[in-house]
């Protein structure tokens, strides 16, 4: 380039265009300027044409697009236009050219480059200032300046009068141009096992803004930039990158980063005609993990999913099947869902603990990320995972705190518990299992943003739950104490980083965050206050030591609360940052909608959430408990627990063969682990390389990860099928066998629709795991077996052993309404023979009468207690209230 000079450059493009967009030209001619106002060029066919010209436009984007765009002026079109302001975008770089997010470097600053990836956030399009005509107040002259990125340049003096103004911006001699910011996330097809996906945001202006929405998989062709980091006082010396965009394209493949060779298609079909495919898949996933073939299998459906229908009338129903794990603690669970990222081609794992501040479906604030006025529209993880799997654990925290919590509001400072009681007049409820949600809440609240400055918020909605029956309090250096539910996260700070870890693991030392509400002094203690820090996202705030914490017993604190904070998740309490929960109520929509509506403040958009949903849970007070129907121990809304396809529930009792096999499992694995290490680190081993390979073996998986990655991604891009006769009746009867069962006059019913069509999806996901086009009736018995013993689990009745819906869908069985009613009526009855109340071995006999058994009915007198229908005037006497 150095050679050829200015207008040389400019008869190139000239010629490039003659010879390969006079079609594209000419189209833009008559488009110009209300419909179309780029020339979009691909960069292979500049290549094509010259490829040092080409070459020259990586390295010197700005020049070179100046010069494109000058040929695009002097154009030869054959009608009379000036294509003056038209842009020449380039497109399409080619893959070796382009570094991934992660691999940007300083060598990269100012070259064009092209980042692929997922909108995770977009704020809303706005008009920016280009060039500032000013007005003089005095003689009226215009002074035009034109505007730069970064602060808003004033003129002067006034080009006529050369006084100081006072000016006024002249809007309509002024220049304003749309601009909009992106922020695009690497995407998850491209990580291996749960590395943390990087973020480059992209600046983009005029017709190429408002194009994309959150959750979109583009490429992103632009020219690197630099932004210095902090402001005003405090510039710091690193940079941040940014990418001018030059062109944002949407990506619509649907695995776009997976090459499927020849080979591995040959593979795959090799493999999916085995005898044995079912169980070599069931091998393939967390072989560490001993047992759990059924759950495995689902794990497998799941990953392989049904198929999306289109109804005749224009509706859809989803493909994708939700299951949802609920079991004990320490068995396995969150290993498992961990997994699936090692064999999902697209998948997005968070935590209940995870801080992702769109939460799990999606957010609208007013964000730092624009210029702290503007809105921008946030992705949460149902919609980073739309074409894949979303693995939630810990899905069932609760983030709770005691009702005398001091909440700073923008109306000074409020206790929790009045919060919500005000909210509760005015704001729609909604009634929970074991609490209630307000929604419509006026109130706004200080909150710390993703960069740790703090800001003011709306409050979405608040809630009430009973109080579990152990809390834990927490002390800071300073005084300050939070009373909060176990699994609550606090904010820690450590290793310079903010993680979020739950109160019950909290050490005595372990510094959380506060608000610094004085002007930050500088300290030697060690203690890193926000002046001195050079970490930006200790902005307002600074880490406090905890120096006690306690188990405390939660009598006389029946219920805990909590406020959602959209984005931000977090309040200021008792002088410390305090996370909080999120509304789950929109995840349901998602769940079956499969897209998420956000209308709010100037942004409409809809986001689509074709996932599906791997989510764990515990139960409610910890463990199982064999006596309360399962759906009452599932500390989730019965609407959200109805849209799982699949509930399977895990309960860790002993049991001498299968520990021991656990044991040998566990031991093995450890094993084959340590002469790995052995293997890797020691020079000698006593072991042969035959003895090795046998012992990994055992623990490896079946299909080899990446093969089984590539197997799903081509099983679901290429096979669709359809029911067999055969497949149609087994369901059928499979169906109807069990709602006969509930057409006793006083049964309860025992299964609905909902599960006919999970039956539906699991077969047709069965028959793609064979790439079989017919879903054939082995596939059918396959899923109702899953099925079956699914429902044994959780939709049996614990006293009928009878299937029952309700239990699932609506939180309580028949019979314990029934029998709740019961012993509240045999209370009632005995209350009145006896002047002083009820004698609980009175109540226990009788009970026992009709047909209750001790334990069951001294359960039911706690419930009824603690639900406050029963009190003990008394020691030993009941009266119900
Ligand atoms: P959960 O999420 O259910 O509380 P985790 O997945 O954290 O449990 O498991 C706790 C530990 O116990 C892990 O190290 C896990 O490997 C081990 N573990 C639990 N169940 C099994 C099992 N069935 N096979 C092998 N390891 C297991
Ligand atoms: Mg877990």
């Amino acid at each position: 380039m150095a050679q050829a000079g200015n207008s040389e450059l400019v008869d190139s493009f000239e010629q490039f265009f003659r010879n390969y967009y006079d079609n594209e030209i000419k189209q833009l001619a008559q488009q110009y300027p209300n419909e179309q106002r780029s020339l979009h060029v691909d960069w292979q066919d500049l290549y094509r044409y010259d490829p040092n010209l080409a070459d020259d436009f990586l390295a010197q984007p700005e020049q070179l697009q100046r010069y494109a765009e000058e040929a695009l002026r002097l154009y030869d079109l054959p009608i009379d236009v000036s294509l003056g302001q038209a842009h020449v975008r380039v497109r399409n770089l080619p893959e070796t050219e382009s570094p991934e997010i992660r691999d940007i470097r300083a060598r990269d600053m100012n070259s064009l480059v092209q980042a692929r990836g997922i909108v995770r956030k977009a704020t809303d399009v706005r008009p920016k200032i280009e060039e500032a005509a000013f007005e003089c107040q005095l003689c009226g002259t215009l002074t035009r300046v034109p505007q730069s990125s970064g602060d808003f340049q004033e003129p002067h003096e006034c080009q006529g009068c050369e006084r100081q103004g006072p000016f006024r911006v002249n809007f309509d001699q002024s220049e304003f141009v749309d601009s909009q910011k992106l922020r695009i996330q690497e995407s998850p097809e491209g990580l291996r096992g749960g590395e943390t996906p990087q973020s480059l945001d992209v600046h983009v202006e005029d017709d190429i803004t408002g194009e994309v929405t959150p959750g979109d998989h583009v490429s992103a062709t632009g020219v690197l930039r630099l932004e210095q980091q902090g402001d005003g006082q405090d510039k710091s010396p690193v940079f941040d990158f940014y990418m001018e965009g030059m062109s944002v394209d949407i990506d619509e493949e649907q695995f776009e980063d997976m090459d499927i060779t020849d080979e591995d298609k040959a593979e795959i079909v090799r493999l999916s005609s085995s005898e044995d495919i079912y169980e070599q898949m069931v091998g393939s996933i967390a072989p560490s993990i001993y047992g759990y073939e059924q759950e495995k299998l689902a794990m497998i459906l799941q990953l392989f999913s049904g198929v999306t229908k289109q109804l005749p009338d224009g509706s859809r129903i989803r493909g994708d099947l939700h299951m949802l794990l609920i079991g004990d603690p320490g068995t396995g669970k969150s290993q498992m869902l961990g997994y699936i990222q090692n064999i999902a081609p697209r998948s997005v794992y968070t935590s209940g603990k995870g801080s992702s501040s769109a939460g799990l479906t999606a957010a609208a604030v007013r964000d730092d990320f624009g210029d702290g006025q503007q809105w921008t529209l946030e992705a949460g993880a149902l919609v980073l995972a739309d074409q894949g799997i979303a693995a939630v654990d810990e899905l069932d925290k609760m983030r709770c705190v005691t009702g005398d919590t001091v909440v700073q509001t923008c109306d000074g400072n409020r206790q929790i518990r009045e919060i919500v009681r005000e909210a509760g007049v005015n704001g729609s409820i909604e009634d929970l299992q074991n609490g209630r949600t307000i929604r419509d809440v006026d109130l706004t609240v200080r909150t710390m943003t993703d960069s740790g400055a703090i800001a003011e918020r709306p409050v979405t909605a608040v809630h009430e739950y009973e109080a579990p029956p152990e809390l834990i309090e927490v002390v800071t250096e300073d005084g300050n104490r939070l009373r909060s539910t176990p699994d609550h996260p606090f904010f820690v700070y450590e290793n310079d980083e903010i993680a979020e870890r739950s109160a019950e693991t909290l050490k005595v030392g372990d510094r959380t965050l506060a608000p610094c509400d004085r002007p930050a002094v500088a300290t030697d203690g060690g203690v890193v206050t926000a002046e001195q820090s050079t970490d930006p996202s200790l902005r307002d705030i600074e880490p406090k030591e905890i120096v006690e914490i306690q188990r405390i017993d939660s009598k006389g604190w029946n219920y805990v609360y909590d406020l959602t904070v959209e984005g931000t998740h977090n309040f200021i309490a008792n002088g410390m940052v305090v996370h909080n929960s999120e509304d789950r109520s929109a995840m349901h929509e998602a769940l079956e909608q499969q897209k998420i509506s956000v209308s709010k403040a100037g942004i409409n958009a809809t986001l689509k959430s074709r996932c599906s949903l791997l989510g764990a849970a515990n139960p409610k007070y910890g463990r199982f408990d064999q006596y309360e129907p399962i759906g009452e121990q599932i500390d989730l809304e019965p609407a959200l627990i109805s849209r799982f396809d699949l509930i399977f529930t895990v309960t860790d009792q002993p049991d001498e063969e299968k520990d021991k096999n656990l044991a040998e499992h566990i031991l093995t694995t450890n094993y084959a682990g340590e002469l790995t290490t052995q293997r890797e680190e020691m020079t000698s081993l006593d072991v042969s390389e035959g003895e090795i390979e046998e012992m990994t073996e055992q623990v490896d998986p079946v299909i080899d990860a990446e093969l089984l990655r590539k197997y799903i991604a081509y099983a679901k891009q290429n096979c669709h099928p359809r029911m067999t006769e055969e497949a149609r009746e087994t369901i059928r009867d499979f169906y109807v066998d069990l709602r006969a069962k509930g057409t006793d006059e006083d049964a309860p019913v025992p299964v609905t629709a909902r599960k006919l069509e999970a039956l539906v999806r699991l077969s047709e996901a069965s028959a793609r795991v064979r790439l079989s086009d017919t879903v054939e009736q082995r596939d059918a018995e396959r899923v109702v077996e899953i099925v079956r013993s699914c429902l044994q689990d959780i939709g049996v009745d614990p006293e009928t052993g009878e299937f029952d819906a309700d239990i699932v869908e609506a939180g309580t069985s028949k019979s314990q309404r029934d029998r709740i009613k019961n012993i509240k009526g045999l209370i009632s009855d005995i209350e009145e023979e006896y002047d002083e109340g009820a004698p609980v071995d009175i109540v226990l006999e009788r009970a026992d009468e009709i047909g209750m058994d001790e334990s069951k009915a001294e359960h039911e007198i706690d419930k009824l207690k603690q639900k406050g229908e029963v009190y003990e005037p008394s020691t030993d006497t009941l009266r119900t209230t």
